[in-house]
């Protein structure tokens, strides 16, 4: 059995050691920014005399014909080509390389179905670590940059119950990679770390993702059978748009001082709210023990609840942002999953029809289940994930999704809680 979790470590940095971090992740951005456009805007054609294999170097190895989605391609175009633009070692080079394939990979598929997509860019100040450019020890990480390797102490929270100082003072739990982040100033490590151990019950440990639904009136409900109601979210939006309204037939300046002062304080208090909801989602993942929590994909959103305003597109995709990094400092992931489906297919026996669902009421053609449309959703959003994990040849995949007494499997059977946690 293993067991997954991400470390948010933050850390101390040596005097004079922020500047070449800062050219390291500006140089990594370059790699994988020049890697991207290079895959996005495809059909080359690698001379002979390159020295990469015949199979990688036609155009014949692009996916889709056009755009690259072979990391072997993709290095062998242009690693030369970054070694010498940068200062980077050959891992982080090809780290770089490999996260821009990743994100044109999943920019073609999105072609494939007709949807919405431009090329991948990345803005964000990080690079990706592995134990061949970065050395990880319990109170220090050894990470190499464009000027040598740096050594970077912890800052750790003296708490050993919770996470970050739980996993990394825990032998058991070992270093795989990490990100290294700059934020407001300070730099992270977000470290990816194992445990393997005996234990093969599982229906407790850390084998279980929790399923969320979010629509427009129930805002969330997770497949533990927990609802967070829309109802205090959209009485504020009506109540703002009316008032805006009211103010934009004044048409006065003081009119629209008023209406940016009311979008201010609206603003703040969704976000208020959207905290709130985060944390009690987070908190109900942590206290049932799950190791993933599973959103809808939220790309398509408006396509998928096409109900949704503005203003519920706006929260959905903040609400993901919460949870996704509160989750985090509990070693909890937040993913998302394709949501094909997930509202027609019934969770307890997998029909999908149009009829199973009317409104809020599921009611399965087949097997008579019956539910909250959105409970049921939730259950299917969980499935979905497992589903998808189940042929990913990682071993640590999770097996079940949570309920509020016992789990499902992948195949969508029931099994009643352990004696132990009854
Ligand atoms: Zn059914």
């Amino acid at each position: 059995m293993e067991y997954r979790r991400t470390a948010v470590i933050k850390l101390d940095t040596p005097e004079g050691a922020g500047e070449h971090l800062r050219e390291t992740v500006e140089q990594f951005k370059y790699c994988a920014n020049t890697a991207s456009e290079w895959c996005w805007h495809g059909r080359h054609q690698i001379p002979e005399e390159s020295g990469c294999q015949p199979e990688t170097r036609g155009v014949s190895g692009d996916d889709d014909g056009y755009h690259v989605t072979s990391k072997a391609k993709a290095e062998c175009g242009l690693y030369d080509q970054l070694r010498e633009e940068t200062e980077l070692t050959a891992n982080l080079v090809q780290k770089g390389i490999r996260q821009a394939v990743e994100a044109v990979k999943s920019g073609v598929e999105r072609l494939k179905n007709d949807k919405e997509t431009s090329r991948p860019t990345f803005t964000a100040d990080t690079a990706i670590y592995d134990k061949r450019s970065a050395t990880f020890h319990r109170d220090y990480v050894s990470l190499s940059t464009v000027d040598g390797r740096i050594e970077c102490d912890y800052i750790l929270p003296d708490d050993s119950e919770n996470p970050p100082t739980k996993y990394i003072t825990d032998e058991d739990y070992e270093f795989r990679r990490a990100t290294l982040h700059r934020r407001d100033g300070d730099w992270f490590l977000h470290a990816s770390m194992l445990k393997e151990d005996d234990d093969t019950d599982t229906t407790t440990g850390h084998r279980t993702v929790l399923g969320v639904d979010i629509g427009v009136n129930q805002l969330v409900v997770a497949s533990t059978g927990r609802f967070w109601s829309a109802d205090e979210f959209n009485h504020w939006k009506r109540e703002y748009e009316k008032r805006r309204g009211d103010l934009q037939q004044c048409g006065t300046r003081a009119a629209h001082a008023a209406i940016a002062g009311i979008e201010r304080k609206a603003d703040g208090r969704f976000e208020i709210f959207l905290h709130r909801v985060a944390n009690e989602i987070v908190t109900e993942a942590v206290e049932h023990d799950c190791s993933h929590i599973v959103f809808e994909d939220l790309t398509d959103i408006r396509e998928n609840v096409p109900e949704a305003s503005w203003h519920h597109l706006w929260a959905f995709r903040r609400l993901y942002e919460y949870v996704e990094y509160k989750a985090e400092e509990h070693g909890v992931e937040a993913v998302q999953v394709d949501p094909r489906n997930t509202s027609k297919r019934c969770s307890t026996c997998g029909f999908t029809h149009d009829d199973n669902r009317h409104g809020e009421d599921f009611e399965c053609q087949k097997c008579g289940y019956q539910n909250h449309a959105d409970y049921n959703a939730s259950k299917n959003i969980g499935l979905q994930y497992l589903r998808r994990r189940q042929n990913a040849d990682d071993g640590g995949a999770p097996v079940d999704v949570r309920l509020n007494r016992g789990t499902l499997n992948v195949s969508g059977e029931y099994n009643p809680p352990a004696s132990s946690e009854a």
